[in-house]
């Protein structure tokens, strides 16, 4: 009885062993051939652009608040209109984990994920990229999104002009 089990266990094996010495090969010789990944991928960020070609990052700190990793910082600044954007901005791959929460938490679609995942670098500075590394000249997923223009803010329009906003309540009419 054991005998015959061991045999049955033994032929089993090699069932499978045959069964994939038929089967294409699931390996990818890699780097001669790149796999493509989902277009959702969670692999190098990048920052975008708005639609009118200028940096979509406003320096709230929200990714960097959100990032579980702490590898996000950056220094906040104001152009000459009043509109806020990054002054430098660094993230640190060596420690990302790609969880993608620091895109999740971005208001204006500006840190994005892709599915770049050739990051390796021998040295672990190469690994710390800053704003010029970072900053791209697309929109990335949502190319027509405008942060400023839904938003409403008095920056890049006057207040009440944005394309979901209601036009500012006079407050004095509302006294009594
Ligand atoms: S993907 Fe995650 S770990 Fe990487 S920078 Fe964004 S929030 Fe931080
Ligand atoms: S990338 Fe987005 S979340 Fe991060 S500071 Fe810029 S606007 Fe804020």
């Amino acid at each position: 009885m054991t005998l015959w089990r061991s045999i049955r266990g033994t032929l089993a094996a090699l069932g499978v062993t045959l069964k994939a010495i038929f089967r294409r090969p699931a390996t990818i010789p890699y780097p001669e051939v790149k796999r493509v990944p989902a277009p959702r991928y969670r692999a190098r960020i990048v920052l975008t652009r708005d639609p009118r070609g200028g940096e979509r990052c406003v320096a709230c700190h929200l990714c960097s608040a959100a990032c579980p990793v702490n590898c996000i910082s950056m220094q906040a600044a104001e152009g000459p209109d009043g509109r806020r954007y990054a002054a430098w901005f660094r993230i640190n791959f060596s420690r990302c984990i790609f969880c993608g929460l620091c895109a999740e938490a971005c208001p204006t679609l500006a840190i994005q994920m892709t599915p770049d995942y050739e990051l390796c670098r021998r040295d672990p500075l190469e690994l710390v990229f800053e704003k010029e590394d970072l900053l791209v000249e697309d929109g990335g997923k949502d190319r027509d999104y405008d942060f400023y223009r839904h938003a409403g803010i008095g920056v890049a329009q006057a207040r009440g002009e944005g394309s979901e906003e209601e036009p500012p309540a006079d407050v004095r009419s509302l006294l009594p």
